[in-house]
């Protein structure tokens, strides 16, 4: 299939970005890794005028541990996040989940800040970074500002960056040895998740639960009280609103959750 026409601009600078963001408005999208936006583009979802490739921009790639939080470029690829010694010491589940999206093709291409700013609920690194804390640095006309993921994610692709604003880095706190574990229940070896949940301590990510990442909070707050795991995870369904769908109505996604927020946690606790 071929996108309709439009122009391509390759990005020289965050500012460049900006000012071609404020001159176009909706009318530009951003294109980091493309495994998102190229495919809406290729059905004619996304007709956009302008494409102002990112993938490329200088000193948006990184990571990198900065006092007690590592911070890490937007435009990192995963590839370059599954193995990072910042990362497989100080955000393991971050490293790990960056390693499992995909197939090899998408782990070259796929940026954080894509997964993040697209923002699709069947995501993995979304719910990662929700159960990890994770704040994200928007950079706009005005300036700078930073949004808690428990703020960021509004619903299906709908996110609080204004389109004006570029993401430019991803924040958390180290995990300072804190277990974690994920589990991700997928029809065929490559495909999205159908459930997943991400585990850091006793933080719970769910993929997929609702149009949003959600955190297990009735789950979270039994944990606290001092129930067992197996009670705890009875509750990762709680408060969510998964999609009923022919191939996985949402009886059978709550049930997953339950059984996948059990796994995991037993993992994170070094019991899995
Ligand atoms: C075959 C295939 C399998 C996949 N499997 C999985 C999977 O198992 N799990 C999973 O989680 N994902 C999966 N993906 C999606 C993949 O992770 C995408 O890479 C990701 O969703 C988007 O990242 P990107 O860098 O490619 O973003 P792009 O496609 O370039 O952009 C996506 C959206 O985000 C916006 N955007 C990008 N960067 C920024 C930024 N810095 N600031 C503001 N807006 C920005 C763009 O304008 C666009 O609207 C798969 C994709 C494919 C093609």
């Amino acid at each position: 299939m071929i996108p309709a026409t439009l122009r391509y601009h390759r990005a020289s600078s965050v500012d460049d970005v900006l000012s071609v963001l404020a001159d176009h408005g909706d009318e530009a999208a951003l294109l980091a890794g493309g495994h998102s936006l190229l495919p809406l583009m290729k059905l004619r979802l996304a007709a956009p005028d302008v494409v102002v490739d990112i993938g490329g921009l200088p000193g948006l790639s990184y990571v990198r541990l900065d006092g007690d939080t590592v911070a890490i470029g937007a435009t990192t690829r995963y590839h370059d996040l599954m193995r990072h010694p910042v990362l497989t010491e100080h955000a393991p589940l971050v490293a790990h989940v960056a390693g499992v999206i995909g197939d090899p093709q998408v782990r070259h291409r796929g940026t954080i800040g894509g997964a993040v700013a697209h923002a699709d609920p069947a995501a993995d690194l979304p719910a990662a970074l929700l159960a990890c804390d994770a704040e994200f640095v928007v950079r706009g006309h005005e300036g700078e500002r930073t949004i808690a993921a428990g703020e960021f994610f509004l619903g299906p692709f709908t996110t609080a960056r204004e389109p004006g604003e570029l993401l430019t880095e991803i924040r958390l706190p180290r995990a300072d040895g804190r277990g974690w574990g994920f589990e991700k229940f997928t029809r065929r070896a490559i495909d999205w998740a159908i459930v997943g949940v991400a585990v850091q301590g006793n933080q719970i990510g769910l993929i997929n639960m609702a149009g949003t990442p959600r955190r297990a909070s009735a789950t979270e707050r039994a944990l606290a009280e001092g129930a067992s795991i197996a009670e705890a995870a009875t509750l990762a369904a709680e408060d969510t609103h998964p999609a009923d769908e022919p191939h996985a109505t949402a009886e059978y996604r709550a049930h997953l959750a339950r059984v996948l927020t059990e796994r995991a946690l037993l993992r994170a606790s070094g019991n899995g």
